[in-house]
């Protein structure tokens, strides 16, 4: 079975085209500055192909997925002889809000339930259902929607709920919703497959460090809590994004250098975080350099992003009542040691000990703490996740 996944923003499409009978992927790629006169489109395949790129007009999401269906089945480059090779499409979809609390086979019915949840997406959902429309207009099989916020869905209502007043949750849906929901169950899935136990009788702490960062309490399958909120604003120090603050600072701002609402908005999305506070930049690893040269706000901005991945994990650890593992991913988690270190240094006193050897790995399954509490890295891969979620809707029709 070949399976499209595809991950439409706003201006762009991603997608990569995965065979499921080994799990690989086939040919992978992105078209960018849809709408522009230089859209453009670059992709890599399994014939050897590595990172064509093509500077075109893309006027709309359309014209990107009818190039993108073009290079799959080019006879030069294309990995496929016509597009009825390919049995379905999977979407990355961003907010399910309510509605969903697992995939779902896309009809009318659960793209208007999409619509429904556009408020509390405006910028991720309209892409979304746009490139799904556009999709299924050229692709007549099954197509999936598997939702950043469904893991989450199940958190208890004492861990998704804000103390504000009940109205505001019960009439306006503001509540703690969660992101990167993908990510988190497969890592966690695949902590659980190395630990030797099942999934729905493990305690897992999953950590997903990248530009945009968020941790998930997993118990027997379930995520009980997590650090993003209404929106993917809400908890660990970001690239750019501020992660936790006093609510207050928003008004205060606001006040202080006459700002309106969508001017502290952007400050709090956009220049805040590691960026922010760093002056460097949102990328660790240049934060790193500049750290390691003596920048003070550099080492300011890494002391923050520790800090409060250490706080997150004591209080899943005291949720959960303790935890199997705790779960690298993401851009930072797979690939950085320091953070690794930091947290193994701060748990030292639960008995857990670093291997420093094994703590240099990168992007690859590896044990790097052991004791009580295992601290394990498990690269992500939100794509294969996508097409085994959708692959599971499809199978079971
Ligand atoms: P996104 O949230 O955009 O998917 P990624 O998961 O790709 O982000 O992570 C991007 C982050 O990972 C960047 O901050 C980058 O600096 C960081 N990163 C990648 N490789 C390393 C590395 N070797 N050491 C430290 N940070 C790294």
């Amino acid at each position: 079975m070949n399976i499209l996944v595809v991950n439409c923003g706003s201006s762009s499409i991603k997608f990569q085209l995965i065979s499921m009978e080994q799990e690989q992927v086939r040919m992978k790629g992105l078209v960018e500055k849809i709408g522009s006169e230089e859209a453009i489109f670059s992709f890599s395949s399994d014939r050897g192909v590595d990172k064509v790129k093509r500077v075109l007009p893309i006027k709309d999401h359309e014209k990107g997925l009818r190039e993108i269906m073009a290079a799959l089945v080019d006879p030069d480059v294309g990995v496929i002889r016509d597009v009825s090779e390919i049995q379905a499409v999977g979407h990355r979809t961003v907010h399910g809000g309510e509605e969903f609390n697992g995939s779902a086979l896309i009809t009318d019915e659960v793209i208007a339930a999409m619509e429904r949840c556009t408020p509390f997406a405006p910028l991720h959902n309209p892409a979304n259902i746009m490139g799904i429309r556009v999709a299924k207009d050229l692709l007549k099989v099954p197509h999936v929607g598997v939702f950043d916020t469904a893991f989450h869905s199940q958190m208890p209502q004492h861990a998704f709920m804000y103390g504000i007043p009940y109205e505001q949750y019960s009439e306006h849906g503001i509540r703690r919703y969660g992101f990167h929901g993908t990510s988190h169950k497969y890592v966690g899935r695949q902590a659980a497959e190395f630990l030797g136990k099942p999934f729905e009788e493990c305690k897992l702490i999953t950590c997903h460090l990248g530009n945009g960062s968020s941790i998930a309490a997993i118990k027997n399958g379930i995520s009980v809590d997590t650090s993003m909120g209404f929106t993917p604003l809400e908890g660990l120090l970001m690239g750019t994004r501020c992660g936790d603050i006093d609510p207050a600072i928003v008004g205060f701002m606001a006040q202080n250098e006459s700002l309106d609402i969508r001017e502290v908005d952007a400050i709090l999305n956009k220049k805040s975080g590691v960026l922010g506070l760093s002056g460097v930049s949102n990328d660790m690893r240049e934060v790193e350099d500049a750290a390691d040269a003596g920048n003070e706000r550099a080492i300011l901005a890494l002391q923050v992003f520790y800090y409060r991945v250490t706080k997150y994990i004591g209080a899943y650890m005291t949720i959960l009542g303790g935890a199997d593992a705790i779960v690298f991913t993401g851009g930072i988690g797979e690939n950085d040691p320091r953070v690794r270190r930091y947290i193994a240094e701060q748990l030292s006193w639960l008995g857990v000990e670093l291997d420093h050897e094994a703590n240099k790995v990168r992007g690859k399954v590896c044990q790097v703490a052991r004791g009580p509490v295992k601290l394990v890295v498990i690269p992500t891969n939100e794509e294969l996740a996508i097409a085994q979620e959708t692959r599971a809707i499809v199978s079971a029709m």
